[in-house]
């Protein structure tokens, strides 16, 4: 490796910071990685406004907007190779969730009637028009390397970017969720599902046993299983597991469904309705990639609508 610095450019798209934030969370290791690195656009480092060419390039957030739209194409030809960093680049992440839901219906929302944002004013000038769709980076731009996570472990950016300046594979397994966590999978005698305001799940067994919810199984690690080592159920923010998006009979649904009904006294179906019921929940990291949008899963909007029918009579 020659004594030149790598150049990096990172850029945010339709995000919440959060994985920005996330790479100053690498503490005392971000020295290592500067030693290396020579950071040039950055958001929320560096006062440069162009897009000076570059080795590597981290884009977070997914493309909702023209300025999204462009950010993104010129990272690409700026850098040599693109990271999609955190789940919003890499699925289309939380912002997903906005497609049970009209374009009017966001503005209306957040503009008119949300109690903390609310101004009366829906802007028409000077914000970006919002796109009709959410989409993951990679359906606009190629993209080098995944890092899912929202935002991913410290533990996981600090070897992808490792494993860029070295210039060899990222050491990381395709392990789910449930490889990290803690609690034993035992065969229970739920017979319903429950929630956390039913009682408190016992800290030594799996949520599933116990049935709770918790998509672990479905979930790839790049978080080192925090939620449920610490009382909460996982949620499924890294997205989907490596099986679940390349076994095309396997879905979030198909997986928990059958692993929960395995595990208690549930019956498989009535795991699977649930999860239909809540799917804007259960589907929310992922809605907007194609990958989960192609399986059995494009239901997952008439499930929303018709949910949402039910609670509107
Ligand atoms: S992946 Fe999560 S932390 Fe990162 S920008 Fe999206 S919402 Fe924020
Ligand atoms: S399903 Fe959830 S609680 Fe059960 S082992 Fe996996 S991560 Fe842990
Ligand atoms: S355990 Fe699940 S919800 Fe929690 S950080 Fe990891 S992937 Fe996200």
């Amino acid at each position: 490796m020659s004594d030149e610095k790598i150049r990096l450019n990172t850029d945010w798209l339709c995000d919440c910071g959060g994985c920005h934030v996330a790479l100053v969370d690498l503490h005392e290791k971000i020295l290592q990685v500067l030693d290396s690195v020579e950071i040039q656009h950055c958001p929320v480092l560096t006062d440069v406004k162009d897009y000076p060419p570059a080795r590597i390039g981290i884009l977070t957030g997914s493309v909702r907007t023209e300025h999204d739209r462009h950010a993104a194409l010129v990272m690409r030809e700026k850098c040599e190779i693109i990271i999609a960093f955190g789940t919003c680049a890499v699925y289309g992440g939380l912002h997903g969730a906005g497609l049970a839901h009209s374009r009017e219906e966001i503005m209306e929302h957040v503009y008119r009637r949300s109690p903390t944002t609310k101004t009366d004013t829906i802007p028409d000038a000077e914000v970006s028009e919002l796109a009709k769709m959410v989409t993951p980076i990679d359906e606009v731009i190629d993209v080098d390397l995944y890092l899912p996570g929202c935002p991913p472990h410290p533990h996981f950016i600090f070897e992808s970017l490792a494993s860029l300046i070295e210039g060899r594979e990222p050491r990381v397994t395709q392990d789910s969720v449930c490889g990290r966590c803690k609690r034993q999978m035992i065969k229970g005698d739920a017979r319903e599902i429950r929630n956390t305001l039913d009682e408190v799940p016992d800290e030594r067994f799996c949520f599933l046993s116990q049935g709770h919810i918790c998509l672990g199984s479905a979930t790839l690690d790049r978080c080192l299983a925090p939620c449920p080592n610490h009382g909460i159920a996982c949620t499924g923010c890294a997205g989907p597991t490596m099986q679940i998006l390349t076994e095309p009979y396997l879905d979030i649904r198909t997986e928990v469904s059958d692993r929960m009904a395995r595990l208690t006294a549930i019956d498989e179906d009535i795991i699977k309705t649930y999860m239909e019921k809540t799917a804007k929940t259960q589907y929310a990291y992922a809605m907007a990639t194609k990958m989960i949008g192609n399986k059995p899963t494009f239901l997952i909007k008439k499930w929303i609508a018709d949910v949402e029918g039910q609670i509107n009579e």
